[in-house]
């Protein structure tokens, strides 16, 4: 289950693009709202996510769509989804970096 929003959803590569309800993940749509002008009638500024599932095909013409912009959406994205692990490793690395030499 997703571990970011209440919504009881698997937490897929689907979920995270579209219809998780995360404030931060629903923030990056709004502001990359024109790679989902294909959904506009389902997504709003109040509910950027969608309610149902949808299929595989409109996520493969998403992925496909022509927009540089689409790259940075997606690394955005990547990084809230993964932030706790990341803050993890930084934590890790760090310890590792202020340990004393041999
Ligand atoms: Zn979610």
């Amino acid at each position: 289950m997703c571990d970011r929003c209440a919504s009881d959803q698997i937490q897929d590569e689907v979920h995270a693009l579209f219809m998780c309800r995360n404030a931060d993940i629903c923030a990056l749509r709004v502001k990359y709202a024109y790679l989902f002008s294909q959904f506009s009638g389902n997504f709003s500024v109040e509910h950027p996510y969608l309610q149902q599932h949808i299929s595989a095909q409109v996520v493969h013409d998403f992925l496909l769509q022509h927009n540089n912009k689409l790259f940075s959406f997606m690394s955005e994205l990547m990084d809230f989804v993964l932030t706790g692990e990341d803050q993890s490793q930084a934590d890790q690395s760090n310890s590792l970096a202020e340990g004393p030499p041999m």
